[in-house]
């Protein structure tokens, strides 16, 4: 007998919108986060694009999307889920030195972080940025440099050409380059970023500049080995519209699933996945599953 109808492991919006539509759906269900504040949203210095609520910083959108669930009900356990095993008809999480069970399982865990270059994760949301959509209007007619390790940058750094003053492109990792006249292809391998007086300065191996905004495109990087036997696309885990992943009720939503990393649509993924999950546990009580 599983304890829990839903354990959903993350702590960003795609956690917590999960977890307010499984409580309306009667589940019973624990968030299991290894702390809010690795969430890609808390860094996020101006929401601009999220319905409803205009200017608001990730913060305080992050509060309040947390006290919600919490206030619906959701209890939350604060730890690193370490691995997922299936056990009878549910599964078991391994949560620090403790076991949740529960029924089926969500996975809600951002995009996996690649080896990120000295001073980035300290200037994010300060000059440095991982999105063109959401950031590119901050730099407007402001000369900005592109850091891109795939194809995915490419799209990003001819919206910021038509945006901002100057784009420069920095290659990470061997990829199809970009092919526009407004963007300058520059040499040398990027090795660390810095605020200076004037904006951000880059270091690469052939020498510096200083730029208004610097963007840092990556693809996500693997899961890991949290549940042994998911399918991945490339470094995404797969998931049908559903929100189903390759192992029956387990579910995946928001940026681990995959591009656009963006709030509404890993909210939307968070509601699917809930919903998804009711009726698949509905189902499994009716001995139809
Ligand atoms: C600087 C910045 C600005 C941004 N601005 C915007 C914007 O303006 N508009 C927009 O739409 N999007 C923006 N984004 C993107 C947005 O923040 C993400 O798309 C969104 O946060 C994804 O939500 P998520 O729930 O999928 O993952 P996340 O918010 O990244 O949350 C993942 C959570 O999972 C937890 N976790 C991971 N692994 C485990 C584990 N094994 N055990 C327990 N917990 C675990 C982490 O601690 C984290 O709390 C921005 C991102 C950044 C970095």
């Amino acid at each position: 007998m599983n304890n829990l109808d839903l354990v959903i492991i993350g702590g960003g919006p795609a956690a917590w919108s999960c977890a307010m539509t499984a409580i309306n759906r009667s589940l019973t269900c624990t968030v299991v986060t290894a702390g809010t504040q690795r969430s890609g949203m808390v860094k996020a210095h101006m929401i601009t694009n999220y319905p409803g609520l205009p200017n608001i910083s990730g913060d305080e959108l992050m509060e309040k999307m947390r006290s919600q669930a919490v206030e619906m009900g959701c209890t939350v356990m604060e730890g690193n889920a370490r691995q997922i095993m299936p056990a009878g008809n549910g599964f078991m999480t391994l949560v620090g030195n403790d076991i949740l069970q529960s029924s089926a399982v969500v996975l809600a865990l951002g995009a996996a972080m690649p080896k990120l270059l000295p001073g980035e994760s300290d200037l994010l949301g300060h000059g440095v940025s991982w999105c063109g959509t959401c950031d590119g209007m901050f730099y407007r007619k402001k000369p900005v440099a592109v850091l891109s390790a795939w194809e995915g940058g490419v799209e990003d750094a001819e919206f910021l050409a038509g945006v901002c003053s100057s784009v420069d492109y920095y290659t990470l990792a061997k990829h199809t380059l970009p092919e526009d006249e407004r963007i300058a292809m520059k040499p040398g391998k990027p090795l660390s970023l810095e605020k200076c007086e004037e904006g951000i300065r880059l270091k690469t191996d052939a020498g510096e500049a200083v730029y208004a905004g610097v963007f840092v495109f990556r693809p996500a990087v693997a899961p890991g080995t949290l549940l042994p036997g998911l399918e991945l696309d490339g470094s995404a885990i797969r998931v049908d519209r559903r929100m189903a992943t390759s192992i029956p009720r387990v579910y995946a939503c928001g940026d681990c699933t995959g591009q656009p990393l963006q709030i509404a649509k890993a909210v939307g993924e968070g509601n699917i996945a809930a919903i998804s999950a009711a009726a698949d546990l509905a189902a499994l009580k009716k001995g139809n599953a």
